[in-house]
Formats: structure tokens, sequence, C-alpha cells
């Protein structure tokens, strides 16, 4: 098996208070199998010298959608899976180019494309896939014209069924999510409150009944899976959480006592602000109604007081971005975003630890340490001094390992076989 050691790292584990000077970490096939103070020993391996720079375990985004190749839902109306799957190809590289060893899918993605990713045929992050997420009739996710009033026809059959699936009432609602845990979803998405983009509902509706939610979360749980919620206003986000839902999403509008009621449930806050900033600067142009714009920055102007809540609450948050189309390239200025309130190490712990809790993989994700799969970031500079060295296209990032493979080093690398054998032998 290929060995690869890292020499004199300054290491962020994931979850400790610290950083560490001076580790060497060794990798054997897809796996790290030693984190070690003060120098490994040596192995028939390629080294690579870190030099003192700052390694990370590789970054998680918890709410991406691989496949919004559009700003506007609605357009997507027009494309076929095929032409999707292609446009998407780009984006979901450029996710791994910017440090992002894995992502949660929260509708779009299928099983489909996360095997394409894990057989190398797709280039891009480890992903988690939720299969299209479930909305009411005139949900979040009902993105179907006004005009359009065919009840006697599949009302799921059409572009967007990919990113969404019309359910109402819970016995729909237990079909739904064992066909989509049959199709191998990881978790399922709700869309359990009102939504920026959505042209039909108000961002303080709550949707879906309580029975409905709670259908949902029974079903997940007795295959092993769980349930995340759309949601942004108090109700829904306490509606959420009550009836056994894991992760709230967005959440811009929570108040603090619906902070504590998250935090009580064990559920944990994802936030996506980077989305809200970015779409209200861009919004206009690319096409988003006064409607959707008018919410939208309602939902911005709320962002960081919601952090505010969170953090003071003592709520456990993930890291997400929920960045559509044209608007992707902004995925990292989310770690700029949340050090406006957080601590730099907090916010990065979000994005490892943290997210690998939610993806129930902890010491195997978003970890450096033995057995845990070999994802790996090398930050040029020091990211707890300067978050926005994460900010960009991954140009200070100087190597970028997924599950045991180099997916980029520009660092000095050499092979030490010949040397160990000699040292071994003279050991002798
Ligand atoms: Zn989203």
């Amino acid at each position: 098996m290929t060995m690869i050691v890292f020499r004199n790292a300054r290491l962020f584990d994931g979850s400790s208070e610290e950083l560490k000077e001076g580790i060497d970490i060794v990798v054997e096939g897809n796996r790290i199998r030693e984190v070690a103070e003060g120098g490994a020993g040596s192995f028939d391996a390629i080294e690579i010298d870190v030099g003192g720079r700052t390694v990370l375990p590789g970054l998680i985004d918890a709410h991406v959608h691989l496949m919004a190749v559009h700003l506007r839902a609605a357009n997507n109306l027009d494309y076929s899976l095929t032409l999707m799957t292609a446009k998407s190809l780009p984006r979901i590289k450029a996710m791994l180019d910017r440090g992002f060893t894995t992502v949660r899918d929260v509708a779009g993605a299928d099983f489909g494309l996360r095997q394409a990713i894990a057989e190398g045929l797709i280039i891009g992050p480890r992903a988690f896939i939720g299969g299209p997420g479930l909305t009411q009739t005139g949900g979040h996710a009902d993105h179907r014209r006004r005009t359009d009033s065919r009840l006697d026809v599949d009302r799921n059959a059409n572009g967007v069924d990919w990113f969404a699936r019309i359910v109402d009432g819970p016995e729909a609602i237990r079909l739904a999510v064992r066909d989509e845990l049959r199709k191998g979803a990881d978790h399922i998405k709700l869309m359990a409150s009102g939504g920026v983009g959505s042209p039909n509902d108000s961002i303080d509706d709550y949707q879906f009944s309580e029975e409905e939610i709670r259908m949902a979360v029974d079903e997940c749980a007795m295959r092993g899976s769980y349930v995340a919620a759309h949601t942004y206003g108090s109700t829904a986000v306490q509606r959420a959480v009550k009836n056994g839902v894991r992760t709230v999403e967005h959440c811009n509008l929570i108040d603090a006592e619906t902070a504590t009621v998250v935090r009580d449930h064990d559920a944990f806050v994802v936030p996506t602000l980077v989305c809200y900033e970015i779409t209200e600067k861009h919004g206009d142009e690319l096409g988003l109604s006064p409607f959707v714009m008018s919410k939208l920055r309602h939902v911005n102007e709320a962002g960081v007081r919601m952090l505010e809540i969170c953090e003071s609450a003592g709520t456990r948050m993930g890291f997400g971005t929920d960045l559509m189309g044209e608007m992707e390239f902004a995925q990292s200025h989310e770690f700029v975003i949340r050090a406006r309130v957080q601590k730099p190490i907090d916010v990065l712990r979000s994005a490892t630890s943290v997210n690998a809790e939610i993806l129930k993989r902890s010491g195997e994700l978003g970890t450096v340490a033995p057995g845990a799969l070999a994802d790996l970031v090398v930050v040029d500079g020091d990211p707890l001094v300067n978050i926005s060295l994460l900010d960009g296209q991954g140009e200070n990032l100087s190597l970028i390992m997924k599950d045991g493979g180099l997916y980029k080093n520009r660092l000095p690398a050499r092979e030490t076989a010949g040397a160990t054998r000699a040292v071994r032998s003279a050991a002798r």
C-alpha cells in the first residue's frame, strides 16, 4: 500500500483548542495511520515537507446543491438531467479545489452522482446525498407556475423533479421517504418553511404538519438515517426539532428561546449566510423577481444576528453555503462571514468535526487522527490569524489530499524507499 509521510506540520486536528507544532502525519492507503509529535520514524514512503504550514482536516460543506446550475430554480424546468449533470461538473470540481473534500447535498444529487465521484469518473468531493427535497403542495420547492392547474398528471414529472418531490399527507411522506432511502439517500430533506427562492410562499410560513414531519423522522430513524429541514423562522425551527429533525438549515430568523430548544434537542443549526450576502449583490441582474429580492434582503439582514444568538445559547452550528448556479464561486467566503462573530477555530470546527458529527461519521471525517480517512488540506499561512486565506478558489492551499490521493500538491516531495532500506540494513 502506498505510504505518504507529511513532515513538520502545524496541525489543527478538527477539534482541539490549540494547534500543535512539529507534527508528522503518516498516511497508508486511504487512512491516516499515525499522527506523531516530535517526528514519526522512517518508512518506505513518499515524504512531503510541509515546512511548518498549517494542516487541516479536509473541509466539509454540509449544505450544497451540486446540480443547482441556475440561481433561478424555475430555469431548471427546461433542463434534462443529462444536461444538468454535464453543466454541474465544473462546479463540483471547483468545490474540491477550495479544499472541500466532503459535501452534503441537500436536494438534487442522487446515488449515481455519489457513486460517479467515488469511482473517480467525476472529480469532486465525497458526496452524501438525499435525493430530491420533500415539499408540500405550494411549499418552498414547489416551483410550478401558477397557471399550472393540472391535478390529473404526475406533479413530479418535470425538470425540477431532481430537486423536489411534492408530497402531501403522512402516508404519502412515508412512501416517499421509504422510496428515497431505497434509492440510497443518506438523509432526507424536508422543506419545513417558506423560503427565499420560492415564488408562492412567505418566509414566515411554516410547512408540513407536525404529523408529516414526525412521519419522515420515524421512517428515517428505522433506517439509521435522519431528517434535515429547511427552516427560517422560530416556529418552523421549533416544530422541526421538537418532532425529531436533526439539522435545521438556514435559521436566519431564529430567536434566543428557539436556539436553546435546538440545543436541548441535540440538533444542529446549519447556517448558510454567504448565499444571501452574495445573491443580494447579484440577484437583480440574474433575473430574481422583486418579491424574491425583498425576502432575500430580509433574511440577509438577520443573518449575522442569528450567529450571535446561537453562539450565546451554545447551540451547535454546522457549516453550509447553499450557493446556486452562478453564485457558487463564493463558497469559501462563508468562513469570513462566520468569523465576524465566531472565533476562527470555532468556524473551522464547524466545517470539520461538527459537520462530521452531522454526517454521523465522527472519527472518520473532519479529523486528523489514526484511523480517519486521509482527507487533508495544507494552508500557506495561519488561518486562525487570517481566515480569509481559505477564501477564494484555493489559491492559498498548497496541498489537497482526498481519500489518500494527492489531488493537488505544490510542496516538495521525495521517495525515501532506498534511503530507508539502507538505514534498516545498517541497523541489523
Ligand atoms: Zn439549500
